[in-house]
């Protein structure tokens, strides 16, 4: 399932303002609104794919963690776990009070969900908090993506009583003092003239309707604690640090809100002995100086397993050979990291009087001196040259 660029959906540049992308996306949901396309899916797609890019592009985090790693950086690359589109017209709704100012009364009824009444009113909308956990994974994990169950603790929609927090056989009433629409409006006498306030209500703490018998189970507010196993699909490719949100996989929201978010972070479990530098893998290699001088082969680790690799008579130390497309996949597919294999020489820390001998037969011999040519430098030296 590839996802669309949110930039595409919303026909914007990536370095589109606040403005432009708000523009773009008022002007996407008002030609796709449901109202205005009736059993239209192709019309009712656009709409909930225009929202969620609009969710993630006018959230300055989102938008810089989606600029980052992709859709992975946002908790919607892999399918099933995560959000994949999964924006409930209810989210989508929700935000309709930022793009359009209230002002804008898409006649309700619809969509029960619908936060505006045509008068412009805006009910709150409860929205449950944002969970957080971490996940270690090893390379192996981060090299091929994993599914993992993860048993967490959260807020769920309480059973008894469905999410309403009204006692059985009892329902949520309008509420009397705003007339559902979870705001008052007080009119004052100013020198200027007639001044129109608007407030929450203070009745229904601008939900719009009231609990007159409330819920044993839940007390009222719709959600009870509870075990839940979240199964996460991490894509391959991600970081140690990087966080995944899984939308609406947080706390519910009390009395039927929108339920918040489940952020994952990312650690990894250091590997024996590769070492992370981006997709590439960095491993030191320690080979004797018989074998440098003769040649030989050597099993070097890999994410799965291992791969051997020949060197050849004469290898130098600080030599770096690279085993191509052996190292990390980058989240956003665009190819595969390498493995750096640094070879060191191992010098002898004791010897043996024969040994001895031997190398000081040895040390005289010209084909012993030091004599490098540009073939041979090392890592180190291309470096210093890189920087001067
Ligand atoms: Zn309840
Ligand atoms: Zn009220």
């Amino acid at each position: 399932m590839n996802k669309r660029d949110y930039y595409d959906i919303l026909g914007v540049s990536k370095d589109a303002s606040a403005a432009e992308i708000k523009k773009a996306y008022r002007k996407m949901a008002i030609k796709y609104h449901p109202d205005k396309n009736p059993d239209n899916k192709e019309a009712e797609e656009m709409f909930k794919e225009a929202a969620e890019a609009y969710e993630v592009l006018s959230n300055p985090d989102k938008r810089s963690r989606y600029d980052q790693f992709g859709h992975a950086g946002v908790g919607s690359a892999a399918g099933g776990g995560f959000s994949g589109g999964g924006m409930s017209m209810d989210d989508i709704f929700s935000h309709f009070g930022d793009i359009f100012g209230g002002h804008f009364g898409f006649g309700g009824g619809s969509f029960g969900g619908s936060p505006f009444g045509g008068g412009g009113g805006r009910r709150r909308v409860n929205r449950g908090s944002n969970l957080r956990v971490r996940v270690r994974l090893t390379l192996a994990e981060m090299a091929h993506g994993v599914e993992k169950k993860i048993k967490i603790k959260k807020y769920i929609p309480c059973p008894e009583c469905h999410g309403t927090g009204a006692e059985k056989g009892s329902q949520p009433t309008t509420c009397p003092t705003c007339h559902g629409t979870g705001q008052v409006t007080r009119v004052t006498n100013t020198f200027l003239g007639q001044m129109q306030t608007s407030s929450t209500c203070p009745q229904c703490g601008g939900e719009g309707h009231i609990i007159t018998k409330k819920c044993t189970v839940c007390q009222g507010n719709g959600i009870v604690k509870s075990e839940e196993v979240v199964t996460i699909n991490i894509p391959a490719g991600v970081n140690d640090g990087m966080q995944l949100s899984m939308s609406g996989k947080g706390n519910a929201a009390a009395r039927g809100g929108i339920s918040g978010d489940l952020i994952v972070l990312i650690e990894e479990i250091p590997h024996p002995d590769l070492k992370r530098d981006g997709n590439n893998l960095l491993y030191d290699l320690y080979i004797s100086f018989p074998d440098a001088a003769l040649g030989t082969s050597v099993d070097v680790p890999t994410v799965d397993g291992k791969a051997r690799i020949k060197l050849p008579a004469g290898t130098q130390g600080g030599k770096v050979l690279r085993l191509k497309g052996k190292g990390l996949p980058d989240v956003n597919g665009y190819g595969k990291g390498d493995i750096l294999v640094n070879v060191n020489i191992w010098t002898p820390r004791s010897l043996s009087h024969e040994e001895k001998k031997i190398l000081e037969n040895l040390k005289n011999s010209a084909n012993f001196k030091p004599n490098p040519t540009s073939k041979d430098k090392s890592y180190f030296s291309r470096m210093r040259e890189f920087f001067s």
